[in-house]
């Protein structure tokens, strides 16, 4: 404030836009060194001297020939106009006198006061030209440049905490406005239509009156919003939505005077409003910035952000889509060469275990794996015992990668469990090893026998719950490790699979084709032998004869000693048949207490032979009883029928028939002999 009543009190100061003071001051000093130097030279340095001061003279004129001075009286109204820190005018009009003087031949001195103060001054002729004279203009008789220029109102201000809705709630208030604009006397008439009792207090400038609601002197300030728009946002003010007395910056001049100045004017303003790139914009942005200035209505700048947001979130949709795709592309081709492999682990797993393929093929396949799996070595090793009863691991199968010959023999073809450092195989040698998964590979070891370079993983392959070999894995240097551990994890998994596999269809093969309680073939396989035996005896023209075997009076052993001492009993003979027969001889349990025997290669007359062997046999065999003391045992004998294949009338039930007749024959005519088919002499008992 007391720079401000300095500015008052004080010269009115003037500000030039063309030449300087200080320019001209440097000039001047320079021809007083000039003047010095000439000395007495003669009156040709003189006028020498003189032209120059002449030529000079022209050149500082504070105006030039075409030049102008324009005396601009300014109302101090932030932020139109006011003074800098370095005491410079700055504001909007300055800048604007700029604009406006620019390409002109105008030299423009300021001139600051109060409306009050410069008025007289304009009236006087002192100033050429006042802004902001729209009130002046209506109630003096000056002339007014009608320049359309940026359009302003007046509204309320309060304190956040007050608001002003509506020109009724002014009621009861008291209310600040800058006194002397027309603004003031509207305010007064509308209120006085509406009958609302405000009591307002004029101030002499707007910083004033927005001073006093700052400090809660009054309630409301009525202002131009405009002008006041960085006061109020610097001091937190609340604007209201009442609009009243919309005003234009007008310029003002002496009735008569100047009008040459305002025309131009008018025309250098419409041109710079006409054009919407002119540096106007820029500057009622930099001094009025507000929303209104905006290049972009709020809405549209609203409808901009929200379209850009939505504009992204769909980018980012449609890259998330995109990303997920090529995942899901990714992961199928993965899951392709996985199921691949699997496919191609599963068929190498069953090729090695199977028996029915070349040794080649075995090989070539085994060769392959290792190339999978990128090994250096990779064994199959067949788990055995030695005769020393040591557990020993033989090579089934050897890949060496090209690059590093694998010397085999080194190895002797055998691992020996104890040799394995880490214990681990002999670990899993000692224990049985739990159903339903494999144990963890070995870590990586050095085997004693072996070259001395390769380090081995052990990875067990398992028949249920028994040790059936192992996978011995030496990777080439350099290459990734997990893939390759994961291969052979799953192909030992596979071959341990093949395995159970394999065990459990030879058991159920053999509970089909086995007698439960003697082990013997059963039933079944007897005469599927019968009929592939007679085929081939015929097809050879080869002798094949058949025995049946009856126990005596056995139903009376049952009786006597007990069901369980009848299934050892038939266990026992099954053991004897089995022990005094040829390895090519079959013999099998028909069922109860009757047994078969098929004899390839032989005849009727050594059948009736082997038949009697195994009657002397039976009836001399001490059979030992579940309750019987020791020393004690039980005889027992048993009738026999043979019979043997005649050739291409014969047929294999025929056979069958023939030895069973023969079997009645030799029960009917008094047990424990042998007899064979009819026309054919039966061999006299020894
Ligand atoms: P035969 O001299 O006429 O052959 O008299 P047998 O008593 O041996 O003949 P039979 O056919 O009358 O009786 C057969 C007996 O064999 C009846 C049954 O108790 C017995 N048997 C059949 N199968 C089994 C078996 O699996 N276990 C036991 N313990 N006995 C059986
Ligand atoms: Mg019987
Ligand atoms: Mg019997």
């Amino acid at each position: 404030m007391a720079e401000r009543s300095k500015r008052r009190n004080g010269k009115i100061p003037g500000r030039s836009f063309r030449g300087s003071s200080q320019k001209d001051r440097e000039r001047l000093s320079f021809v007083d060194r000039t003047l010095s130097s000439i000395g007495p030279r003669g009156p040709f340095c003189l006028l020498f001297l003189l032209f120059l001061l002449f030529l000079l003279f022209l050149n500082t004129s504070p105006i030039s020939a075409s030049e102008r001075l324009v005396r601009y009286g300014m109302m101090e109204l932030p932020p139109l106009f006011f003074r800098g820190e370095g005491g410079d005018y700055e504001g909007y009009f300055p800048d604007l006198l700029e604009l406006l003087a620019e390409g002109e031949p105008w030299r423009i001195s300021l001139v600051e006061g109060h409306g009050d103060e410069l008025l007289p001054l304009l009236e006087r002729g002192e100033l050429d030209l006042l802004s902001m004279a729209s009130t002046l203009a209506l109630e003096r008789r000056v002339d007014f440049a009608d320049v359309h220029h940026y359009a302003t109102w007046y509204t309320f201000f309060t304190r956040d905490d007050r608001e002003i809705l509506a020109f009724q709630d002014l009621d009861g208030k008291r209310l600040s406005i800058q006194g002397g604009f027309y603004a003031l006397y509207e305010l007064r008439r509308i209120l006085d239509r509406l009958a609302v009792a405000c009591e307002i207090v004029e101030t002499r400038t707007v910083d004033e009156a927005l001073d006093l609601l700052r400090h809660g002197d009054v309630d409301v300030c009525a202002a131009e919003q405009m002008t006041t728009a960085n006061l109020v946002r610097r001091y937190g003010l609340r604007r209201s939505p009442v609009i009243f007395a919309p005003s234009r910056i007008v310029f003002a001049t002496t009735k008569g005077k100047n009008g040459d100045l305002l025309a131009r004017l008018d025309e250098k303003m419409a041109l710079l409003q006409s054009n919407p790139l002119s540096p106007l914009k820029t500057l009622q942005r930099r001094w009025f910035y507000d929303e209104e200035f905006a290049f972009f209505p709020s809405w549209a700048l609203s409808a901009f952000v929200v379209g850009l947001l939505l504009l992204s979130l769909a980018l980012m949709c449609l890259a998330a889509v995109y990303r997920k795709d090529r995942i899901i592309g990714q992961r199928n081709e993965e899951l392709e060469e996985h199921l691949a492999l699997e496919r191609f682990l599963a068929e190498a797993a069953q090729l090695l275990l199977s028996s029915g393929v070349g040794e080649e093929a075995l090989r070539e396949a085994f060769a392959r794996v290792g190339e999978m799996t990128r090994a250096r070595r990779l064994l199959l090793l067949r788990s055995s015992l030695s005769t020393e009863r040591r557990r020993f691991l033989e090579i089934r199968y050897a890949y060496d990668s090209p690059d590093t010959p694998f010397p085999t023999e080194v190895l002797g073809g055998k691992i020996f469990a104890d040799d394995v450092p880490g214990e681990w195989l002999t670990e899993l040698n000692r224990k049985k090893i739990a159903e339903g998964g494999l144990p963890a590979p070995s870590p990586e070891v050095a085997l004693p026998s072996g070259d001395g370079e390769g380090r081995f993983s052990f990875y067990a392959l398992c028949e249920g719950n028994h040790l059936w070999g192992a996978l011995a894995f030496q990777p080439l240097p350099g290459r990734g490790r997990e893939r390759t551990e994961a291969l052979l994890r799953t192909l030992s998994e596979m071959i341990s699979a093949h395995l159970l596999r394999r065990k459990e269809a030879r058991r159920l093969l053999r509970r089909a084709t086995t007698d439960d309680l003697t082990g013997l073939p059963n039933r079944k396989v007897f005469f599927e032998s019968l009929e592939r035996e007679a085929a081939r005896a015929l097809r050879h023209g080869r002798p094949l004869s058949v025995i049946l075997c009856d126990i005596d009076f056995f139903k009376s052993v049952n009786d006597t000693y007990g069901h369980d001492s009848g299934d050892k009993v038939l266990r026992q003979l099954a053991r004897r048949l089995r022990k005094s027969l040829r390895a090519e001889d079959l013999p099998a349990r028909l069922g109860g207490e009757e047994f078969g025997i098929l004899l390839p290669e032989t005849d009727l007359h050594q059948a009736c032979r082997a038949a009697e062997r195994l009657r002397m046999e039976v009836e001399e065999t001490d059979f030992v009883l579940p309750r019987f003391r020791e020393g004690l045992f039980l005889r027992i004998t048993a009738s026999f029928g043979t019979a043997s294949f005649h050739g291409p009338s014969d047929r294999a039930s025929a056979l069958f028939i023939r030895a069973d007749r023969a079997m009645y024959r030799a029960k009917e005519e008094g047990r424990n002999r042998v007899k064979s088919e009819e026309g054919l002499p039966s061999l006299p008992r020894r």
